[in-house]
């Protein structure tokens, strides 16, 4: 798949990101190494980020991305993602709105996450935003029987263009209500969020082969040049 990183500084075609400053990557192809975070929301909060702990990479600047990556994530099912496409080709205004929407939700949710992580308190502004999407998306969410535990869940046509934003609220519900705040991490070396389910609870990075072995090349060049 052809892929553009574009400067966002230069960009003249719509692409949207959450910051001025964010590299934007579209056309990304999605693959398991994209989904480490242990929960949807925080596989969500991992659709921007870098090799640093600057928010520097944008994935999801399109509708159109943010859509291949919810069907890559199983968020939407293939039938519901060709739906939203075709609204927002029908609706694009309302479509980069939500897009907008979905990114300022993504990082109030990842600095609310980040705090936990690191033993700090949440800023109370992030906190109100990431409350008021989730009432917004329970607002119009039936809950439903599933094999363990009863769950929020919003059908597309309820939801319509702002599918991915009402199912990643609600998956942020479910983390708030159901995991422990202990298990909340953030990779040490870059700043994607998952949940640490090992039984040592010693997690310390997103990819060992990523993050993990770079931290430890840098130790390991630091001991002998340091
Ligand atoms: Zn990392």
């Amino acid at each position: 798949m052809a892929r553009a990183r574009t400067d966002v500084s230069k960009r003249d075609d719509g692409l949207q990101s959450a910051y001025s400053g964010m590299v934007v990557e579209t056309g990304h192809v999605w693959g398991p190494l994209d989904l480490v975070g242990g929960l949807p929301c925080l596989d969500f909060a991992n659709t921007a980020g870098g090799h640093t702990k600057i928010r520097e990479v944008e994935r999801i600047p399109t509708y159109q991305d943010m859509i291949n990556w919810a069907r890559y994530a199983q968020t939407l099912s293939g039938s519901e993602a060709r739906t939203a496409l075709g609204l927002a080709k029908s609706k694009p205004q309302e479509a980069a709105r939500q897009l907008h929407e979905t990114h300022v939700f993504r990082e109030a949710l990842h600095r609310s996450v980040s705090a936990i992580a690191g033993g700090r308190p949440i800023e109370s502004q992030d906190f109100a935003h990431v409350r008021s999407i989730i009432t917004k998306a329970v607002a119009v969410a039936e809950i439903a029987g599933r094999d363990e535990a009863f769950v929020w869940s919003v059908d597309a046509g309820a939801a319509g263009l702002g599918i991915v934003l009402s199912r990643m609220a609600l998956s942020a519900h479910d983390m708030l209500t159901r995991e422990k705040p202990s298990q909340l991490r953030q990779c040490e070396r870059c700043t994607w969020l998952f949940i640490d389910r090992t039984k040592n609870q010693k997690r310390r990075f997103c990819r060992q082969d990523a993050c993990g072995n770079k931290a430890r090349a840098e130790r390991f060049y630091n001991r002998h040049h340091g």
